[in-house]
C-alpha cells in the first residue's frame, strides 16, 4: 500500500483525498499556496507544505514546486484531484521519473484520451458512436468552412484541451463561424495556455449522461452505473443525479457496455469518466473521457455503498479491484448540487470574502463535502465551489424533497451564494417531471 499520499490540489477535493488516506492509514501531504495558509486542506493534513504564491500557475500548477514539495516530504505517491494537473500527462510523466506513484492512468493513457481529439479518433475505432468533429488546428479558415459545410449547423467550436464548461460555443450559421473561432482561441488561450479548436456537429436537445468505471492494474474493469448531469449553466455542471430517468434498461446497458470497450481499449487504469450525450431519439455518442476522479463522484459512492477514492489509491497501489460487477447494488436515487460562492443576480459574479455565519444541513441521507468553516476567508484566485450536498432517498421524488430541506437548512453568510437558484431549480415543474435538456438552465430563466 501507498505509505504517503501528496494532495496536489485545495478545496474540498483536497479535503476529500485526505479523508479516504486517513481510513487508509496512509500519511497525508497538503500542498497550499500564500492564499491558502488557513484552508480546511492545510490543516488537517499530516503535514502542510507551502508551494507558492497565490496564482495557480505560482502554485498549484507548478510542477517543480510540487515535485519538490514530493521529495522533502518523502511522499511516494501523488493525487491530483481535479482540475490543475490531474489530466496533464506531461505532471504524470515526471512523477514516475521521480518515482512517485500518480494517483490516475498511465501517462501514456492521458496522452491517448486526455483530450477531446485524441480520445475521439480512438473511440471510432472501437466502433464507439462519436459525434461527428473535425480537429480546425492548423487548418485555414477555408479548409474549415468546408468542413462544417459537410457537419451541418449548428456546430460547436470547442477548446481541445478545454474543461469545467469553458472555451466552448454554438455556432449557428456561417457567417459567425470566423468570429467564434477567434473568441473561442482568444478564451482557450487564456484558460488552458492552448489555443488548439475542435469543432463537432450540435446535438440538439441532448441529456448529458456519463458512465463511471474503474479499472485496476491487472485488467479487470467494472462501471459503477452513470450520472445524469444534463443540468447545466454555460456547459458547466450544477445538479447531477443518478439513475438518469432518461434511461431505458436497453439503453442504459449500451452504454455501459460502450464505456467499458472504451476503457479496455486503452487499457485504461484507475478512476474514469465516460461522458456521453444522449439525444432525444436515444441515441448516444461519446463526447470525452475524464481521466481522473470528478467533482460528482460522490453521487456514485451514495448509490453504491463504494468509496471511489480510497479504490484509486488501492489500483495506484496495485491491488485489484475489491469488487465484482455483478456484487454491485445501486440503491435508491442520489442528487448533488454545487454550491458556489458566486451572485446569480449579478452574471454569477464570484463573491469571495469571509464567511461570517454558516449552519450545514444534516439528518438521514444527508452528505456534505466541502473545505469551508465558519470564519473563513474564500480567497479570490480559484474556482468558486464551496460545498457539494449529496441526498440519497429511495426515490426520486423523496430525494428531491429531501435536497430541498437541506438548501432551506443551509446558511452561508457573509458572501453570496447560489443557495436560492438551486432552490429554484429544483421547484420548477419541469425538473420534477424530468422534462427538461441540457438548455434548461436559458429555456426557464430560472
Ligand atoms: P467534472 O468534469 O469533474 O464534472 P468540471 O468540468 O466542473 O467537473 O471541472 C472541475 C474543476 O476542474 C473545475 O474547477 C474546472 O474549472 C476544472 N477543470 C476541469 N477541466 C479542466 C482543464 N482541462 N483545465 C483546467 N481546469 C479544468
Ligand atoms: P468540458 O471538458 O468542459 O466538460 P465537454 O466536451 O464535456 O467539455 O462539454 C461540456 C458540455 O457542453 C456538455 O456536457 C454538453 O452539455 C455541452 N456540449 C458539448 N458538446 C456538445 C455537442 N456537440 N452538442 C451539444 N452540446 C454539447
Ligand atoms: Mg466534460
Amino acid at each position: 500500500m501507498l505509505k504517503k499520499v501528496l494532495i496536489a490540489n485545495r478545496g474540498e477535493i483536497a479535503v476529500r483525498i485526505i479523508r479516504a488516506c486517513k481510513e487508509l492509514n496512509i500519511k497525508t501531504v497538503a500542498v497550499y499556496s500564500n492564499a491558502d495558509k488557513d484552508s480546511l486542506h492545510t490543516r488537517l493534513a499530516d503535514e502542510a507544505i507551502c508551494i507558492g504564491e497565490p496564482a495557480a500557475n505560482q502554485s498549484y500548477l507548478n510542477v517543480k514546486n510540487i515535485l519538490e514539495a514530493a521529495n522533502i516530504t518523502g511522499a511516494d505517491s501523488i493525487h491530483p484531484g481535479f482540475g490543475f494537473l490531474s489530466e496533464n500527462a506531461k505532471f504524470a510523466k515526471m512523477c514516475e521519473e521521480c518515482n512517485i506513484k500518480f494517483v490516475g492512468p498511465h501517462y501514456s493513457v492521458i496522452e491517448k484520451m486526455g483530450d477531446k481529439v485524441h480520445s475521439k479518433e480512438t473511440m471510432k475505432k472501437a466502433e464507439i458512436p462519436v459525434i461527428p468533429g473535425i480537429d480546425a488546428k492548423d487548418k485555414s479558415l477555408r479548409e474549415i468552412k468546408k468542413a462544417t459545410q459537410k457537419i451541418g449547423y449548428p456546430i460547436m467550436v470547442k477548446a481541445s484541451n478545454g474543461g469545467g464548461g469553458k472555451g466552448i460555443r454554438i455556432v449557428e450559421k456561417e457567417e459567425d463561424l470566423e468570429n467564434s473561432l477567434n473568441i473561442v482561441k482568444k478564451e482557450a488561450k487564456q484558460a488552458f495556455n492552448n489555443d488548439d479548436i475542435y469543432i463537432e456537429k450540435y446535438i440538439e436537445h441532448p441529456r448529458h449522461v456519463e458512465v463511471q468505471v474503474l479499472a485496476d492494474e491487472f485488467g479487470n474493469v467494472i462501471h459503477l452505473g452513470e450520472r445524469d448531469c444534463t443540468i447545466q449553466r454555460k456547459n458547466q455542471k450544477i445538479l447531477e443525479e443518478t439513475p438518469s430517468i432518461v434511461l431505458d434498461e436497453n439503453l442504459r446497458e449500451r452504454l455501459y457496455k460502450a464505456a467499458i470497450k472504451a476503457v479496455k481499449t486503452v487499457n485504461y487504469t484507475n478512476a474514469g469518466t465516460v461522458e456521453f450525450l444522449v439525444d432525444k431519439n436515444g441515441n448516444y455518442y461519446f463526447m470525452e473521457m475524464n481521466t481522473r476522479i470528478q467533482v460528482e463522484h460522490p453521487v456514485t459512492e451514495v448509490l453504491t455503498g463504494i468509496d471511489i477514492v480510497k479504490e484509486q489509491i488501492k489500483i495506484a497501489s496495485g491491488e485489484k479491484l475489491s469488487y465484482k460487477q455483478n456484487k454491485i447494488k445501486f440503491n435508491g436515487h442520489v442528487i448533488e448540487v454545487r454550491v458556489n460562492a458566486e451572485n446569480p443576480n449579478k452574471n454569477f459574479m464570484p463573491s469571495p470574502g469571509t464567511i461570517t455565519g454558516l449552519n450545514l444541513p444534516g439528518g438521514n441521507g444527508v452528505r456534505i463535502d466541502s473545505g469551508i468553516y465558519a470564519g473563513y476567508t474564500i480567497p479570490p484566485y480559484y474556482d468558486s465551489m464551496l460545498a457539494k450536498i449529496i441526498v440519497h432517498g429511495q426515490n426520486r421524488e423523496e430525494t428531491i424533497a429531501k435536497l430541498k430541506q437541506a438548501l432551506q437548512e443551509l446558511i452561508v453568510e457573509g458572501v453570496y451564494t447560489n443557495i436560492d437558484y438551486l432552490l429554484k431549480i429544483i421547484d420548477n415543474e419541469n425538473f420534477k417531471t424530468g422534462n427538461y435538456d441540457t438548455s434548461f438552465i436559458e429555456k426557464f430563466t430560472i
